[in-house]
């Protein structure tokens, strides 16, 4: 889920909190600049990825075996590309747009002006994807984040009171006792710098030690409880909390996942992904598409040139609609226009529901346990809408602020998040009127984008009474309401307490040594499998780890050099918590 960090701090009131804040802030370099390892199962898979020594070869006797794999986002077109470098030939099926989540919807008057729907800010310590983005050449610039340079005004509208600023020190002492207090709760109930300073340091002992010992504290636990039990936090007022739930910091809206294990935020805040995120120019959906066309890399097996598109003749085939075991042991996949293909092994990154909603699979390709796991999967959900305007008129300087006459800005109004993106004085501009999650997404689900649009201006006019926001507004809305598309029924995993083991056993899924012969050769991954779901990041490790499974389905192995995620598992395995 997409939560903000702790980027507002920083000015302390006593030399204890001023070292506090010191320590913090250098932890949270380490992290950025660390391995991107994540606290389950640290396994440096951009690593394993940039090895001279490749991901691993696979018996000459299945070069060109089929793979099906359901989905062209990135996870799916990720494994895909990798999965067809070994040598087999993967066969996508898409049931809509490739790019799944990573969707950059153009404005319709003007092609290269683009809104993102789905993933649209990437922590540049996601090594994983940025692998990808940097293989393409993909060019990418700061996000504008509140109270970043990249987003130049930020105002913080509470209560009525909409407050101009550039950094937190524009902005009144609450702020800095809420983010002091936030900081002060992960240092006492997460043992914050420790564990950053593993991760740091790639001390995976250390990560492991920690982690452990937070899994079983916090697992059955909300984000909610986490500050509300703080000592830093009880010490403080209830408008402090609120403050901290309404705007929160880094990228806004905290209190709608105060409601999700407090273990899923600690990752995102131990893993950095709050900090150093970067737009993609162009908009995020280049990485699958280009993905799609880039030629295979050192590919064993294909001609050189050969691309997923090639392999293709150009396109995805359509969705899948069923899953069915064969009596010669391989797998059936029917495709919605009644097309069948019988493969050897199978890849699904669909969201999990849809294996039993929308596709209808075969009961015994999965365990019970992975069953109850796949449907009590939790989604949140998410509304986004964009206008393009002529041009980035919040830049316009209020001479009596000397600021911008709007910035981004977060609210406790129903907008929550407004986001600006300028694509340079003389070109139109983007707004991200609102994006918002869950209650506040609901609210206006039966809404048409006009209808939502309207809305979000009215909501902006009354904190920007002097600025004439709808003047500039030129071509027609675009908005997403995520939980209302079949293909996905929801914006992104956010786990309840208690989920640590159904999170745990989607994620190993893909080691199926011991599973019986009926569950062997399907496959699982995307962003529900993921312990970091709302970040691509986690999406591209799931599809790393099923190209290991799927390599060792076929008989094949990794390099001893450059050993994968299954065979760290041992060493690296996440906590099993007892049944
Ligand atoms: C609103 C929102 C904001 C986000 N913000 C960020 C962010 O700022 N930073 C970040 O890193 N990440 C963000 N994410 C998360 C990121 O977008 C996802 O992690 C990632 O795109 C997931 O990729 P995936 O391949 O796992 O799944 P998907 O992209 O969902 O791909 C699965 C594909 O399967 C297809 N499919 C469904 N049913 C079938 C079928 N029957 N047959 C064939 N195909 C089928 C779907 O159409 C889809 O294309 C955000 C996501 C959302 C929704």
């Amino acid at each position: 889920m997409a939560v903000g960090g702790a980027g507002v701090a920083m000015e302390r009131s006593s030399e204890q909190h001023l070292a506090t804040a010191r320590n913090l802030s250098t932890m949270k370099s380490a992290v950025a600049s660390g391995l991107g390892l994540l606290p389950d199962f640290p396994f440096a898979y951009d690593q394993w990825l940039t090895h001279s020594d490749g991901l691993g070869t696979i018996p000459s006797e299945h070069h060109g075996a089929e793979v099906a794999v359901v989905g062209a986002g990135i996870s799916g077109v990720v494994a895909a590309y990798e999965l067809a470098r070994l040598g087999l030939r993967p066969v996508v099926y898409e049931a809509g747009r490739m790019g799944g989540r990573l969707r950059s919807e153009r404005f319709g008057a003007a092609d290269d002006v683009v809104a993102e729907l789905g993933g649209m800010r990437f922590p540049t310590s996601g090594r994983s994807f940025y692998h990808y983005v940097n293989q393409l050449g993909l060019e990418t610039r700061p996000f504008p984040n509140p109270l970043t340079e990249a987003a130049g005004t930020t105002v913080v509208d509470l209560a009525g009171e909409p407050l101009f600023a550039r950094t937190i020190d524009d902005l009144p002492a609450v702020f800095r006792e809420v983010s002091d207090a936030w900081d002060s709760a992960l240092e006492q109930g997460a043992r914050f710098s420790e564990i950053s300073e593993a991760i740091g340091l790639a001390d995976t002992d250390a990560i492991k030690s920690i982690w452990n010992d937070l899994v079983v504290q916090w697992d059955d636990r909300t984000f909610y409880d986490f500050i509300a039990t703080s000592d830093s936090f009880s010490k403080l007022s209830f408008r402090h909390r609120e403050i901290f739930g309404q705007v929160g910091f880094g990228t806004g809206g905290w209190d709608s996942d105060f409601p999700n294990t407090m273990l899923e935020i600690l990752r995102v805040v131990m893993s950095g992904f709050e900090d150093n995120q970067n737009l993609i120019v162009g908009g995020a959906e280049q990485v699958v598409r280009q993905l799609w066309d880039h030629p295979l890399e050192n590919p064993a097996h294909w001609p050189a040139g050969t691309s997923l598109s090639s392999l293709h003749s150009g396109a995805p085939r359509t969705g899948v609609a069923s899953l069915m075991r064969s009596d010669d042991g391989t797998i059936e996949v029917t495709d919605r226009h009644g097309n069948v293909r019988n493969v050897p092994a199978v890849l699904s990154t669909t969201q999990s529901w849809l294996l039993t909603t929308n596709i209808d699979v075969d009961e015994t390709l999965f365990s019970q346990p992975h069953w109850m796991a796949l449907d009590r999967t939790r989604y949140m959900q998410s509304s986004k809408t964009f206008v393009m305007v002529d041009r980035p008129f919040w830049n316009d300087i209020d001479p009596s602020t000397g600021l911008g006459v709007m910035g981004m800005t977060l609210t406790d109004r129903n907008t929550r998040g407004t986001y600006l993106f300028d694509n340079g004085p003389d070109r139109p501009a983007v707004m991200c009127l609102t994006y918002a999650w869950n209650s506040d997404a609901m609210k206006v689900l039966p809404k048409s984008a006009h209808e939502r649009a309207r809305l979000a201006l009215d909501t902006l006019e009354k904190i920007y009474p002097d600025v004439d926001i709808a003047s500039h507004v030129i071509g027609e809305p675009i908005t997403v309401s995520w939980e209302t598309d079949p293909n996905f029924l929801g914006a992104f995993k956010g786990a309840l307490p208690g989920h640590y083991r159904y999170n745990r056993r989607m994620f190993s899924h893909f080691l199926q040594d011991d599973f019986p012969a009926a569950e062997r050769g399907i496959f699982l991954a995307g962003d529900d499998v993921s312990w970091t779901p709302g970040w691509a990041d986690g999406a591209v490790a799931t599809a790393l780890n099923a190209v290991w499974g799927i390599t060792r389905h076929f008989g094949g192995s990794t390099h001893p050099e450059n050993p994968g995620p299954g065979d760290q598992w041992e060493q690296l395995a996440p906590l099993q918590l007892p049944e």
